[in-house]
């Protein structure tokens, strides 16, 4: 019987390929995507718990739901509501407790299970809880992939060993899981056969991936001869698990594209010790000359947590201080967040929320200063640019060029899905404007 699926999505790209993932699962039942939960006889939050503010956003949503499904249930048509992702992994027990309205949750580890999960809710067998870290990796009992279009995302690595002091992953996700390479190129290949000209390899910690012998780079040289396939990234990446092997496929891999994320979270050797990062400011400077040194051209985005406990003005200017020398593409930055159950939630000196508001804006004018600076030197250039979504006027594409930079141009739709040489000429706030170069 056809049924309808809504699933929003919370935090991480790789939260966004797993909503992907239980909408495969969920399709031999019949559950087709809507576009919004009033639509949907199935309702599933996938949550990120990497802040406070992210969890507390799960629970107000589920209030709002609750409308909807009284009333739904008056109308004689239920709706079942479900919780997955690293809040339900988390909190599970405590969600059925402050949320009765919630009739199933489940952990980023045991998706694969939502068929039975689902056919024991429409069979009445009520309220559900199922946040195990099973034996059996999820990944071994997923349907194939479903077309992901021209950009597509390849879960390759999950969980993390690393046990940054601040982080729930470790706790939310498990320990370190690294997919078979032949599985990977297998999917690979799939996902060329239905259009996909870009893949981004996906995991919490994936430059620490290796299988069977093989390294990262190793895969990424076998990826590079899939016919059709025609870009490759991989995200996200620890500065500690840079091989020289993977410092050199950015030389000698032609598919692999001039850009990485690479988080330092900060740039205070004190903070990186206390955040357990395994490195220091100057360690990252050196492997950032190391990545230029063989790719000149290489554009870096990364990670800033600001106030972390104990945090001193002078830490703060370090930040600063790493970020003006290394300059990056794009970054993102976070006020901390203390997570229930990290070591460093216990850390003492927390940092006043007015200052750690006020660093935060200073750290983000800098890296926002520097993205636009990287955007305006693209102008004049001529770029090559995956053509995968509509562009924001009619009769437009857009894409993104080698080092993530976000393209609008006049184009047909025949070139949707092709790699296209852009001229650029002009730069905006957050994106370019271009024209099909001659
Ligand atoms: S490496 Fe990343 S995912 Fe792993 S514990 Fe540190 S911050 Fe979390």
């Amino acid at each position: 019987m056809a049924r309808t699926l809504f699933i929003k999505t919370y935090g991480c790209q790789m939260n966004v390929y797993d909503s992907a993932r239980m909408a495969d699962v969920l399709a031999p039942l019949g559950y087709g995507p809507v576009e919004a939960a009033d639509e949907a006889d199935l309702v599933i939050l996938n949550t990120c718990h990497i802040r406070e503010k992210a969890a507390e956003k799960v629970f107000s949503e589920l209030g709002r739901l609750k409308a909807l499904k009284d009333a739904r249930a008056r109308q004689g048509r239920p709706l079942f509501l479900a919780v997955g992702g690293c809040v339900a992994q988390a909190e599970g027990e405590e969600i059925l407790a402050r949320a009765p309205q919630v009739d199933l949750v489940f952990g980023p580890q045991t998706y694969h299970r939502l068929p039975e999960m689902v056919a024991k809710l429409e069979r009445g067998q009520g309220r559900l809880l199922d946040t195990d870290f099973p034996p059996e990796p999820k990944f071994d009992h997923l349907p194939a992939q479903g077309a992901q279009g021209p950009s597509a995302f390849l879960a390759i690595q999950e969980g993390c060993d690393k046990f940054c002091t601040y982080c729930v992953v470790p706790y939310t996700r498990g320990a370190e899981y690294a997919r078979p390479a032949q599985v990977i190129l297998d999917e690979a290949r799939r996902l060329v056969d239905q259009g996909a000209r870009e893949i981004t390899l996906l995991g919490q910690n994936v430059n620490a991936w290796q299988a069977e012998g093989w390294s990262l780079a190793r895969l990424l040289d076998a990826l590079a001869e899939i016919e059709g396939l025609e870009r490759l990234r991989y995200t996200t990446s620890h500065p500690g698990a840079m091989s020289d092997d993977l410092i050199g496929a950015h030389r000698d891999n032609p598919k692999l594209m001039p850009f990485l994320h690479l988080p330092v979270q900060s740039g205070s050797d004190a903070i990186l010790r206390a955040m357990n990062r395994g490195h220091d400011a100057d360690d990252y400077r050196r492997l950032v000359d190391r990545l230029r040194a063989v790719r000149p051209d290489l554009a870096l985005s990364s990670d800033f947590i600001v106030g972390f406990p104990g945090e001193s003005e002078a830490d703060f200017q370090a930040s600063l201080d790493l970020i003006a020398s290394v300059g990056f593409a794009q970054s993102f930055s976070f006020k901390y967040s203390p997570r229930p159950g990290t070591p460093a939630a216990q850390l003492p000196h927390p940092v006043p929320e007015a200052v750690k508001a006020q660093r935060l804006d200073r750290l983000q004018a800098l890296i926002d200063s520097q993205a636009r600076a990287h955007l305006e030197s693209c102008v004049g250039c001529v770029l090559p640019v995956l053509l995968d979504r509509p562009g924001r006027h009619p009769g437009q594409l857009a894409g993104r060029g080698p080092t993530m930079q976000p393209v609008h141009l006049a184009a047909p739709p025949s070139l949707f899905g092709q790699v296209v040489a852009v001229r650029i000429r002009e730069s905006h706030a957050n994106s370019l404007a271009g024209e099909l170069a001659a």
